[in-house]
């Protein structure tokens, strides 16, 4: 406060002193605003938040139009779990973040919200894991066993109607099997026919099996011949193929099954 005043008084003895400290003002000003428009950073930042002002919105803008659809409740469900942010919520935290959680808890809304039966408009009630198994079929229940696919079973008091809704599982090691439909096809074992050498390509044999009707097939696979690097050709014998290739723990031409396909 006393600087202050000190300051005041300085100026009005002495005005040269005011064109100084114009003179200070105007250089600082100058200094500071080339310096933040010519450094690279800020001109890559101004332009990433303008590319996640963008994709934000995008994603806002679809889920609110989802979110106020007259579709039913699964069909919703299902449009908003297909919105999919993936690796985009790593690049975009800042407004994916907000924008996922928003979409998990719509998700978790149009899943769980009270039913009401289209017949005869009386209330549905979810069954338990445990309880809804009477509900639903051997395959279903296998499907739900290992995590393919997950059912939510809907029964009115009375047990008047019943509503089965399908949802994908977590598993991704199961397709849709060719013969009976339900999705239990998945890879039982790999066996190297063949090691792939520095002179001939290798082979390797993929065995496929539905756990609901045993249903099989076999896909054969040419391993790629091994190449040498030019720089670490001593070191590099062998981990060119086997780092790629989930069948290296049991190579060696030996006929041993199991590994890296699925398990019960
Ligand atoms: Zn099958």
């Amino acid at each position: 406060m006393l600087a202050a005043v000190s300051r005041v008084e300085e100026i009005i003895d002495n005005p040269d002193v005011i064109d100084e400290i114009y003179a200070q003002n105007i250089n600082y000003y100058n200094e500071n605003e080339t310096s933040f428009f010519k450094n690279p950073f800020f001109i890559y930042l101004f332009f990433y938040l303008i590319v996640s002002l963008f994709i934000g919105g995008w994603f806002v803008i679809k889920a609110r139009s989802i979110d106020v659809s007259k579709e039913d409740l699964y069909d919703k469900y299902q449009d908003m779990s297909k919105l999919g942010l993936g690796c985009l919520l790593f690049l975009f935290p800042l407004p994916l973040y907000f924008i996922n959680r928003y979409v998990k808890s719509k998700l978790k809304l149009y899943r769980f919200s009270p039913r009401f039966s289209k017949k005869n408009g009386k209330q549905f009630y979810l069954k338990s894991e445990w309880a809804e198994n009477d509900f639903l079929e051997k395959a279903q229940i296998l499907e739900e066993k290992i995590k393919s696919k997950e059912y939510d079973v809907w029964v009115t008091e009375d047990e008047s109607d019943i509503l089965i809704l399908e949802y994908e599982g977590s598993s991704r090691k199961y397709t849709n099997c060719k013969q009976c439909r339900y999705k239990t096809f998945g890879r039982i074992s790999t066996k190297i026919i063949h090691k792939a050498t520095y002179d001939s390509s290798g082979e390797k044999r993929e065995d496929y099996l539905c756990k609901n009707c045993n249903y099989q097939e076999s896909k054969t696979i040419i391993i790629p011949r091994l190449e040498r690097s030019s720089s670490s050709s001593s070191s590099s014998g062998g981990s060119s193929w086997s780092s790629s290739s989930s069948s290296s723990s049991f190579g060696g031409g030996s006929s041993g099954g199991g590994g890296a396909g699925v398990s019960w």
